[in-house]
């Protein structure tokens, strides 16, 4: 036998079982963003690696060890495919000059990919819904971001995350703080792992985001961002909490909370979960003021936050909200005839907006009737010679209450309507 190939190691198909529950994901998460007057921007997933490094920043996990770059052969530029989606978002709208006319609610959803160990929740190709608004300076914006969520777990049945915040202040005040955490860190030295070695003097705040039990009582006892914050940050800061308090969305605030890019500055949020074991952060994101102009943009402020879809899938699989998507006919037929008229059936059905599963299989009533009850159609309906010569059909409820009716196709559309 010939060599199966198969995918590429934490690179999921999604199968139609699963695909049913993105689709029912993603059609609310359309309709949230339209209530909330969030617009579509779809970009490549490939990107020239310059922009990844320069935004998320060199002495990253995603820019150090996690992302798929190559040179294209073809003419020797290094490209990288997509680990996230906020510099993506933002060199398309410098690129098209999108905040001319005014700040910008954007928002995409799709693929992204890191080279990481594969494992439940963590994926090497996954997916993202990303939030952006771009020439917004106030703390309303950061608001209306965690508002915004809070909205979305309740439409998707999704319970038990909770909102972390935390304010990284201006890049002063992140100076000041930096320098405090590097005596620190240096002090200890003994109880730093690699990582955290090779970070303390070119990225120390990362350390504070490890995910390394080892160092957990060290960053615990670490010194404190806010104890080095900057007053407009602090008021900002205050604002942002107070319009959540007045839209009763729940908080906890945690000094570690630092992200693991580096382009955050004040406001900074993750939803967690205590039920998706290691993988708990289901949704981050923050502030980026300086990105814009970093990424060669003029000034802009703005606020993101990206969420990981095959978690928060995974949470609605938990709270079983199964949403079944099933056709309104299965329709079965035998005989040359009556697969014939059955074809045309199938096809008026349709005209009148009706989901229609034709069976093609040539089997026997008794198996086709079988595949239908197993279909979840509301009703099957059967072709057979007797009703192809009359051209009529028979309608069977199988969902739904009521009697097998032989009758015009006009007709059945009504009944299936429950006219
Ligand atoms: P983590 O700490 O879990 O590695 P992160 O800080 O790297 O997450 P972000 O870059 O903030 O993640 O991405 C936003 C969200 O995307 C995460 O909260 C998570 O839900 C999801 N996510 C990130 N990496 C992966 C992955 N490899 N597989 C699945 N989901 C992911
Ligand atoms: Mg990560």
């Amino acid at each position: 036998m010939t060599e199966r190939i198969q995918a590429v190691r934490g690179m999921n198909d999604i199968l139609p079982d699963q695909a049913q529950w993105w689709e029912f994901f993603e059609e609310t998460v359309r309709n949230w963003l339209h209530d909330y007057g969030y617009r579509t921007l779809r970009m490549p997933v490939l990107e020239r690696t310059d922009l990844f490094v320069r935004s998320i920043g060199e002495v990253t996990d995603i820019v150090e060890k996690e992302m798929y770059t190559f040179v294209d052969q073809l003419n020797g530029e290094s490209l990288t495919l997509r680990p996230e989606g906020t510099a993506s978002c933002v060199r398309a709208v410098i690129e098209h000059n999108l905040l001319y006319p005014g700040p910008q609610r954007l928002s995409y959803m799709g693929p992204m990919f890191r080279h990481e160990r594969p494992q439940k929740g963590r994926y090497r190709q996954f997916h993202q819904v990303g939030v952006e608004a771009l020439g917004y300076g106030g703390p309303d914006i950061d608001a209306e971001h965690m508002v915004m969520c809070a909205r979305l777990w309740r439409l998707l049945g999704i319970e038990g995350v909770v909102l972390e915040l935390n304010t990284l202040g201006n890049s002063e005040a992140r100076a000041r703080f930096r320098a405090r955490l590097v005596g620190y860190f240096q002090q200890h030295e003994g109880e730093l792992d690699a990582d955290a070695k090779r970070r303390v003097l070119t990225n120390p705040l990362r350390i504070l985001d490890s995910k390394n039990p080892q160092m957990q009582a060290l960053i615990a006892a670490a010194p404190r961002m806010l104890d080095d914050m900057d007053d407009e940050s602090m008021r900002h800061f205050d604002a942002v909490q107070s319009l959540l308090r007045s839209a009763g969305v729940p908080f906890a605030l945690n000094t570690r909370l630092v992200r693991g890019l580096d382009y955050y500055n004040r406001t900074v949020f993750e939803w967690v979960t205590a039920s998706l074991g290691a993988q708990g952060t289901v949704c981050a994101g923050g502030r980026y003021d300086g990105l814009v102009e970093q990424i060669g943009g003029k000034p802009a402020p703005a606020c993101g936050f990206a969420m990981g879809v095959e978690r928060l899938l995974e949470l609605m699989q938990h709270a079983q909200r199964a949403v079944p998507r099933v056709a309104d006919v299965y329709l079965v037929n035998q005989g040359d005839a009556a697969g014939r008229f059955a074809f045309g059936v199938a096809e008026s059905l349709r005209d009148q907006h009706l989901s229609v599963v034709l069976d093609c299989s040539g089997a026997s009533f008794k198996s086709q009737m079988k595949k239908a009850d197993g279909s979840g159609a509301r009703y099957a309906v059967i072709i057979g010679e007797d009703e192809a010569a009359a051209g009529e059909l028979t309608l069977k409820p199988l969902r739904v209450n009521g009697e097998q009716k032989r009758c015009a196709v006009a007709q059945a559309v009504d009944l299936i309507r429950g006219k």
